[in-house]
């Protein structure tokens, strides 16, 4: 049976990964965060002193390591090799690095293996950067989640104050700026806003909209069968 997928892609801070998720629990299809992969293999990286800067080990690196994505309550654990790295995976240490791994076509397509496979068992809704583009063409609705920079900076910045982090706001919008302008700038599966994917601007929306936005989409293209014969 072929399963529904939404994909949700778009820049670093926009709120994809609360947006999936409770669309996800609406609708219940599970909750893929591919943003979580990548963090994975960097904190590994990172951990294991594998250089960065060489392609041919952070590849052998990929092949190497097995990725699990548990669903849970408040979206998905990550295990790393068995251990639970669901925190860890969030410093700014990995945030920082974390492209140095997602601009190697081999890592890639390591994890586009594993990404692809959760459809052979589920309805699913995964986000990230190329998941409409190059992982799910064929996704049955496409979503491009956006907000301004000076937002999405104090969106962060709010979350980071909720577990009692003091962070400089200006510094995380530099830091944003500068992972959005690597995600699309980079030559393999860059961010990009594909002409069949339905924009949202989150700016001043709330998320009870977003979520119900995208799960009514969702809806009506579940009840047309499929997104084409609604056209
Ligand atoms: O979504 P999140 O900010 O957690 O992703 C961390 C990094 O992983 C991104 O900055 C990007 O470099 C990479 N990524 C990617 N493709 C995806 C998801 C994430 O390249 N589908």
């Amino acid at each position: 049976m072929k399963r529904f997928v939404i994909a949700i892609d778009g820049p670093a801070g926009a709120g994809k990964g609360t947006v999936a998720r409770l669309v996800a629990e609406r609708l219940g299809f599970l909750y893929v965060d591919t943003g979580a992969m990548y963090r994975a293999l960097t904190l590994k990286a990172l951990r294991c002193g594998i250089p960065l800067d060489s392609p041919v080990r952070l590849t052998e690196m990929a092949r190497q390591t097995r990725i699990e994505m548990l669903p849970c309550a408040e979206g998905c654990r990550v295990l790393l090799d068995g251990t639970d790295v669901s925190e860890e995976i969030r410093s700014e240490e990995v945030s920082r690095n974390s492209h140095a791994v997602s601009s190697v076509r081999e890592v890639r397509e390591v994890l586009w293996k594993l990404q692809r496979s959760y459809r052979d068992r589920h309805n699913l809704v995964m986000e990230g950067r190329d998941i409409g583009s190059v992982v799910f063409p064929d996704a049955e609705l496409k979503v491009y989640l956006d907000a301004d920079l000076a937002e999405r900076a104090r969106r962060r910045w709010l979350q980071l104050k909720g577990k009692g982090i003091e962070a400089d706001l200006t510094e995380i919008q530099r830091d944003l700026s500068a992972r959005d302008r690597r995600d699309a700038g980079r030559e393999i599966a860059p961010l990009v806003r594909l002409p069949d994917a339905v924009y949202v601007d989150s700016t001043r929306m709330r998320i009870e909209d977003e979520v119900a936005l995208i799960t009514r989409l969702a809806k009506e293209r579940m009840a047309c069968g499929s997104k084409r014969a609604c056209d």
